[in-house]
C-alpha cells in the first residue's frame, strides 16, 4: 500500500501510562487553537470507536488471559487493527487541520509489545510491528514523536489520580499494575527515541521534582514550532 503523504504535520505524543500524555495533548491542542491553528486531536486506542479499541479494553481487563500468557506479536494486531480501523479519521483529519496531535501512536505499540522480549526477538517485533502499521496498513508517519519520559514509581502515583476510564472499573489495567513491565515499556521508549529520527525526548522530572503542566507544555510548544511547518500553516 503506498504511504499517504498527509497535508498536515502529525505530532505523536508517546510514554509510559501516567507520563501525562493525555493532559499535555490536550494542553497542545488547545494553545495552537488559541493561536489560531485548526487543531486535531486523536487519542488511541479508540476504546468506544472502533471494534479493535473494543477487544483492547477487554484484553486490558484481563479477558484474554494473564498478560505473560498471551503472545505479544498477536497482540500488537488488535492496537494495528484499531488504527486501521481509524485510518480514514487520522486522514481526513490531517487534510482538514492544520496540525494533528496524536495521544499514542504507532510506537505505543512498538514499545509496548517489544518490551515483552528481550534481544533479537525484540528487535524483530519492532520491526514488525511498523512494517505493518506503516507498510501494510499505509499509515502515515508522525512528523514529530514527543516522549514523555519519567521514573515509574512516579508515574505509578500519577495513575492512581486519574480519573476513571471508559473502558475499565479498575483503578489500574492489566498492564499499568505490571511495574517491572512498565520499567521494561521504558526502556523501550527510550531505546526507540535514541535510535530514530523525528524524536525527542522530554523530562518530567527537573532533578526530583515533577515539572508543572505548564513548564512541561512550554517545551512541547518549542519543539512543535521548531519542528516547523504547523505554526507556518497557522499564519
Ligand atoms: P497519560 O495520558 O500519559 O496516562 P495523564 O495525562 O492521564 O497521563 O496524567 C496522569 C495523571 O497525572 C492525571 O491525573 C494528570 O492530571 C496528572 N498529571 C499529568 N501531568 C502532571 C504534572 N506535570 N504534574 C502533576 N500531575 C500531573
Amino acid at each position: 500500500m503506498t504511504v499517504p503523504v498527509t497535508a498536515a504535520p502529525i505530532i505523536a505524543l508517546e510514554g509510559i501510562d501516567g507520563s501525562g500524555k493525555g493532559t499535555q495533548a490536550q494542553l497542545l491542542r488547545d494553545a495552537l487553537i488559541a493561536q489560531g491553528s485548526k487543531a486535531t486531536l486523536i487519542s488511541f486506542p479508540r476504546y468506544t470507536d472502533t471494534f479493535f479499541g473494543a477487544r483492547i479494553g477487554e484484553f486490558l481487563n484481563g479477558k484474554f488471559g494473564a498478560l505473560e500468557d498471551l503472545d505479544p506479536f498477536l497482540i500488537s494486531l488488535l492496537y494495528a487493527g484499531d488504527r486501521l480501523e481509524s485510518r480514514d479519521t487520522l486522514l481526513n483529519a490531517a487534510a482538514e487541520s492544520d496540525i494533528v496531535i496524536l495521544d499514542r501512536y504507532v510506537a505505543s505499540n512498538v514499545a509496548h509489545q517489544s518490551a515483552k522480549r528481550t534481544g533479537n526477538e525484540r528487535r524483530q517485533l519492532q520491526e514488525w510491528i511498523e512494517h505493518i502499521e506503516f507498510e501494510i496498513h499505509g499509515l502515515p508517519r508522525p512528523t514529530l514523536t514527543l516522549l514523555l519520559d519519567l521514573p515509574v514509581d512516579i508515574s505509578q502515583e500519577l495513575i492512581q489520580q486519574k480519573s476513571q476510564r471508559a473502558y475499565t472499573d479498575r483503578k489500574t489495567d492489566l498492564q499499568e499494575a505490571d511495574v517491572s513491565y512498565m520499567q521494561s515499556v521504558r526502556e523501550a521508549y527510550l531505546d526507540l527515541a535514541e535510535r530514530s529520527s523525528g524524536w525527542q525526548t522530554i523530562s518530567v522530572l527537573d532533578g526530583t521534582n515533577l515539572r508543572s503542566r505548564d513548564d512541561i507544555a512550554s517545551e512541547i510548544a518549542a519543539h512543535v514550532a521548531t519542528s516547523g511547518r504547523g505554526m507556518e500553516r497557522a499564519q
